[in-house]
């Protein structure tokens, strides 16, 4: 095997291995029930199979345009449009991209200069904070309140500074389960008005929105839409997380410097896969009835665990159920989650490595993106602990 002697002075010295990786791992050595990695364990639908390899066979296998297929561009505006009330030119401010990870990196390499500061709500999904640092700039951290991981908005206005380039947003929450309300986009819109500071929105759980609440966009208010990249991804809405392709809406302005970044980053997204994206979003119910799919999976896990000594936090969206365990350990999150794992065959996700500095609160995070019969398991051997 070949070895490299010289001295590396890593990019990304606190990196390692991410948490889902690690916790997927773990269950799968120990025959886990996994309800740690956020994925579902039941297929997507075979029309969008059948959609993929129809586009295949057709032989279109060569590069699509850089942008995206020009369909899935149109059916992705016409979506927006139709959900948020914003228009989005199909040529100009519209990106299929490999995933929304790497959108939000390109986003990001695209906007952030060294020394640039990037604002970020605490717990932030984990790839928020290496995407920023690996391009030169410097995270600030402003903590959700616990438990209802509310925005505290009067520490974001005083994070702010001259070097502030962007913020980090996303709604539904990974991994809290938290929503931002149409009040909170209010407020953020009036923390930035008046700056050049530029949004990612990473709204990958779009159509996951509970108890009959609206997902709000930042698409739909003119003063975060004018300054926002807005990301989604196909993976969360149609179960084909493995499929890594998604999208990005910004203002032509913001587009054109993405573009400039994406087409030396990836060039292009997969191209049959875009085909069969188009013609299956079609059908609107597909993702205009996921959420009450999902929902069902939350009030199904939650009664099933009804009786065990774990506390429900609210999930308000998501596919992610978060469970205080006061009441069950005092041991510290990443010490549980490899425990439960190991020895009562179940793997969750601790949310403590969502944070910086690990909190004081105990919580672990477990996906319901699976089968009745997996959350049964599950439920029994947490209602046991
Ligand atoms: N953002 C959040 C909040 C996520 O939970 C995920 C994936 N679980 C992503 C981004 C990444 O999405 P993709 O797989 O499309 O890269
Ligand atoms: N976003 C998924 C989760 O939160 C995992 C994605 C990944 O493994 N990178 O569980």
């Amino acid at each position: 095997m070949p070895h490299y002697s010289g001295t590396i002075q890593s990019k990304l010295p606190r990196v390692g291995t991410t948490i889902f990786t690690v916790m997927s791992r773990l269950a799968a050595e120990h025959g886990a029930i996994n309800l740690s990695q956020g994925f579902p364990d039941f297929d997507c639908a075979p029309e969008l199979r059948a959609l993929f390899t129809k586009y295949i066979n057709a032989g279109l296998n060569q590069y699509p345009p850089m942008a995206g297929v020009p369909v899935l561009r149109e059916a992705v505006a016409e979506k927006a449009h139709a959900l948020y009330g914003t228009e989005y030119d199909v040529e100009h401010e519209v990106t299929i991209v490999p995933g929304a990870t790497y959108a939000i990196y390109t986003a990001i390499a695209a906007m952030v200069r060294p020394g640039d500061e990037v604002i970020l709500l605490e717990p932030a999904y984990d790839s928020y904070a290496p995407s920023v640092e690996v391009n030169g700039g410097t995270p600030v951290y402003v903590q959700l309140t616990y438990p209802d991981y509310a925005i505290p908005w009067e520490a974001v206005r005083q994070a702010i500074t001259p070097r502030t380039r962007m913020i980090v947003i996303n709604t539904p929450n990974n991994p809290t389960a938290s929503v931002f309300s149409a009040e909170d986009l209010r407020m953020l819109e009036g923390v930035l008005e008046g700056t050049d500071i530029v949004v990612i929105a990473d709204e990958v759980y779009e159509h996951i929105v509970f108890d009959g609440h609206a997902h709000q966009s930042v698409a739909r208010f003119p003063g975060l839409a004018e300054r926002s990249f807005v990301v989604s991804s196909f993976g969360k809405t149609y179960h084909v997380t493995g499929w890594k392709t998604g999208y990005v809406l910004a203002p032509r302005e913001l587009m054109t410097e993405f573009r400039k970044v994406h087409q030396f980053n990836v060039f292009v997204a997969n191209g049959p896969i875009q085909y069969a994206l188009a013609e299956y979003m079609k059908d609107k119910d597909a993702y205009l009835n996921l959420a009450a799919f999902y929902q069902r999976k939350r009030d199904f896990f939650l009664a099933a665990i009804a009786g065990s000594r774990f506390t429900p936090l609210r999930s308000r969206g998501t596919f992610f159920q978060n469970l205080n365990y006061d009441r069950v350990s005092d041991e510290r999150d990443t010490d549980l989650a490899v425990r439960l794992t190991r020895e009562h065959g179940i793997a969750s996700i601790p949310v403590s490595v969502f944070y910086r500095e690990p909190p004081q609160h105990r919580v672990l995070r477990f996906c319901f993106a699976k089968s009745e019969e997996t959350l049964s398991k599950g439920a029994e051997i947490l209602s046991r602990i």
